[in-house]
């Protein structure tokens, strides 16, 4: 007992010279601090197995998410499928479950992470108003390239390994500059706007594997808040949150009715492509819009988790058929071709089980749980 008590203690004095030494050097490596932060405490949340795991993870999708990219470029056939046909389907279900796990392996985000991770980010601080921005950017960017999918990227796999290497050249430009996740992840990614509206209510929260410590790189941290927390009222935040929460359920209505270019499009079908998922935004925005203004002050969180809900049973009310070959276009993202073979009743009965998910998921599950990841001790903590 005696020499297990006195390993114990050698071992405690080691970790605190080690997590001194740490603290000299990382201090000597911080940027001058401002007046309104102050330096609170030093030290990793990942440690041992649990570190290793996530890094491991983030490398393995790192690598499949290069393989995915290279195989957009060489094996276009299997690239597109792969991408928008298997990836993209099951990206809202797991937002939905566990939104703080993907982010964590997410391989743009370990793009955007690169430079914190290795030390050459010039981790500046977003200020709010540029918060607000880069939101506003982020549901633009949204609702501009989706719509691009028709015209092109569905069916062009260079077309679509060119958007993801600007996508990844802003997430790898905005980690050079600003801290951690401010400017890609927590900012300009045009997926964290569909994370933040379905991962109200997350199944799984792990811990937060990319930040080590927190840097409190922006206020509040998306990774660490509960989704019930509104933006502050008339800032852009909101101003984009209404934007995405109001206008999505229409947006995925009007995009599942327009069919593909298969030769590429003409004005006609560019003007389509674009109009007929914007107008549905606009009416299902307006709708929410005037819910809000119209309906009791509580029951606004309620009112964004019906619209969260509607958007989520929608895209899987068209997808889910569409990837059986049973489609509105029956030749577009069709991952398999079982019209033939499934009757059309099971079919039916998989969107009613997926919107009755939904609907259970989010509008009736009592939970409390709605943290995407455990946010790290501080290291610099903004008064
Ligand atoms: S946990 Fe801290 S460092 Fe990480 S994203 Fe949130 S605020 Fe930034």
């Amino acid at each position: 007992m005696r020499v297990f008590n006195f390993r114990l203690t050698k071992i405690t004095e080691w970790q605190s010279k080690l997590a001194l030494f740490s603290r000299i050097e990382r201090r000597n490596s911080e940027p001058p601090m401002s007046k309104i932060y102050t330096q609170i405490q030093v030290s990793e949340s990942l440690l041992g197995n649990e570190k290793l795991l996530w890094r491991s993870l983030q490398w393995a999708f790192f690598m499949v998410g290069l393989g995915l990219f290279l195989s957009l470029i060489f094996f276009p056939d299997f690239g597109v499928v792969a991408f928008w046909d298997v990836l993209i389907p099951l990206a809202p279900l797991l937002f939905l479950l566990g939104a703080g796990a993907w982010r964590n392996v997410c391989p743009l985000a370990s793009v955007a992470l690169f430079p914190h991770h290795f030390k050459f980010s010039k981790r500046r601080r977003l200020s709010t108003k540029w918060q607000g921005g880069l939101s506003m950017g982020s549901v633009g960017l949204l609702f501009l390239i989706v719509p691009a999918r028709h015209l092109v990227l569905n069916n062009d796999g260079v077309a679509t390994a060119i958007t993801l290497a600007f996508l990844g050249g802003m997430a790898l430009i905005g980690g050079m500059f600003f801290d951690v996740k401010s400017a890609w992840c927590a900012g300009l990614c045009p997926v964290h706007p569909v994370e933040k509206l379905y991962g109200q209510k997350v199944g799984y929260t792990p811990a937060n594997a990319h930040c080590g410590a927190c840097h409190n790189c922006v206020i509040p941290c998306p990774d660490s808040i509960s989704k019930q927390v509104a933006p502050k009222p008339r800032s852009l935040q909101d101003l984009s949150s209404t934007l995405l929460t109001g206008g999505l359920p229409g947006f995925i209505w009007g995009w599942f009715h327009v069919p593909d270019c298969r030769s590429g499009g003409n004005l006609m079908e560019c003007l389509t492509a674009y109009a007929l998922p914007w107008a549905t935004l606009a009416l299902t925005l307006i709708t929410y819009v005037l819910l809000r203004k119209f309906l009791p002050k509580d029951l606004e969180k309620r009112l964004a988790s019906v619209f969260a809900a509607a958007s989520i049973s929608c895209y899987y009310w068209y997808r889910i058929p569409s990837l059986l070959g049973y489609g509105l276009f029956p030749q577009d993202g069709r991952l398999i071709d079982l019209s033939q073979s499934l009757p059309l009743w099971s079919v039916v009965a998989m969107q009613v089980a997926a919107v009755a998910f939904f609907g259970w998921w989010l509008l009736l599950r009592k939970t409390e749980q709605t943290v995407w990841a455990v946010r790290p001790p501080y290291l610099v903590k903004r008064k």
